[in-house]
């Protein structure tokens, strides 16, 4: 019997409009070594450990997945690097690659890279996300409340070494790293490493008034459109990135615009949090929670709880940035983005 034979005819999953879900994002912890400004408070709350899933229950849910039709399955967090014995979790996951599975990548700030490049390369992890938001040491140091830049690009060069094609994630924000997204794009086809520019999202109290760091993107790409001649590229990934690129240019530039552009509409993904909380959508509450079910009735309760969550599945986030108070209370790491 293979681990699929006890799930009885699963169901891809297809949410009320249609959308087709074969991606999951699955944080693997809410806590983080950094505090990014514009994502944490300074003096986060963090989840008692016993609250969130074990790994092997982790494992079991993404067998639930792929059973229903999921090729892809990013862990993030939180950082999923501080996640203890992260190591085994990316190890059993690797396995599922190509019985199923068609990736399994990572999103991650970049801090503890270097000692687990060679383990997530080994795992079959092809390529991941690392967020950087500037490449100034104060400046970085500043953003993430005390983290060191240099400890990332070692992770990052680590990653490449080991053979992982590596994208740059890096949110823009008013005022901070706003003059230096050209020099980023210039570093990253220097690298060969793409680049997706994201807008800050409403999501969980920080100490600011997130609308002081709101920097529209369709501003900045008026200006990359002037320096390097950018156009907009058919190539799509199935996600919210619109892609640019330039002949000057090895890479191309993705925007996530969930504030200024259209964003859902193609959605093809949901979202576990660290507890085995599901969310249907990144900017609004409608959610199931998968852990006690898997506990108490394993795989067909699970399955049920999905069909509830997909036809619930919201048609788009509701995020306002002209209101005060973020429209939702969670912060981006208990969904890792
Ligand atoms: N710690 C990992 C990292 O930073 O890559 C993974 C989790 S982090 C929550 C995932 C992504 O969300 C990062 O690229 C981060 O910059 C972005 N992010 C965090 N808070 C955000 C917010 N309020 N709006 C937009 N992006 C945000
Ligand atoms: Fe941590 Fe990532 Fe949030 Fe920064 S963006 S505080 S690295 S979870």
């Amino acid at each position: 019997m293979n681990r699929f034979d006890k799930i009885a005819a699963p169901q891809e999953m297809i949410d009320g409009f249609g959308r087709r879900i074969d991606y999951v994002r699955i944080s693997v912890t809410d806590r983080c070594d950094f505090r990014c400004r514009y994502c944490m408070a300074e003096k986060m709350q963090f989840l008692p450990r016993r609250d969130l899933m074990t790994l092997e229950e982790i494992v079991e849910l993404a067998d639930i997945f792929i059973a229903r039709g999921v090729k892809r399955i990013r862990l993030t967090g939180g950082e999923p690097l501080v996640r203890k014995d992260v190591d085994k979790l990316i190890g059993w996951l690797g396995e599922r690659v190509g019985e199923g599975l068609d990736e399994l990548t990572l999103t991650t700030n970049g801090s503890q890279l270097a000692r687990h490049a060679e383990g997530l390369a080994a795992a079959g992890v092809k390529r991941i996300n690392v967020s950087l938001d500037t490449r100034d040491p104060d400046r970085f140091f500043y953003l993430t409340r005390g983290a060191s830049l240099a400890q990332v690009l070692d992770g990052i060069a680590a990653a490449r070494r080991a053979g992982i094609a590596i994208k740059i994630n890096m949110v823009g924000l008013k005022g901070v790293n706003e003059g230096e997204v050209a020099d980023m794009v210039r570093w990253c086809d220097a690298e060969g490493q793409d680049l997706t520019l994201i807008e800050t999202m409403p999501l969980g109290e920080v100490e600011q008034d997130r609308t002081q760091y709101y920097l529209p993107l369709d501003r900045v790409r008026d200006r990359l459109v002037d320096t390097f001649g950018l156009t907009p590229s058919p190539h799509r990934t199935g996600g919210p990135a619109r892609y640019w690129q330039s002949p000057d240019l090895d890479i191309r530039v993705g925007f996530i615009t969930p504030l200024s552009g259209n964003f859902c509409d193609g959605c093809n993904r949901i979202r576990v949090a660290a507890t085995g909380t599901v969310f249907g959508c990144l900017g609004h509450e409608q959610k199931v929670e998968l852990r006690e079910a898997l506990r108490e009735g394993g795989a067909a309760h699970v399955d049920a709880l999905l069909d509830r969550l997909l036809a619930g599945k919201p048609r788009g986030h509701e995020f306002d940035l002209s209101k005060k108070a973020p429209a939702l209370a969670r912060h981006m790491s208990t969904t890792g983005g």
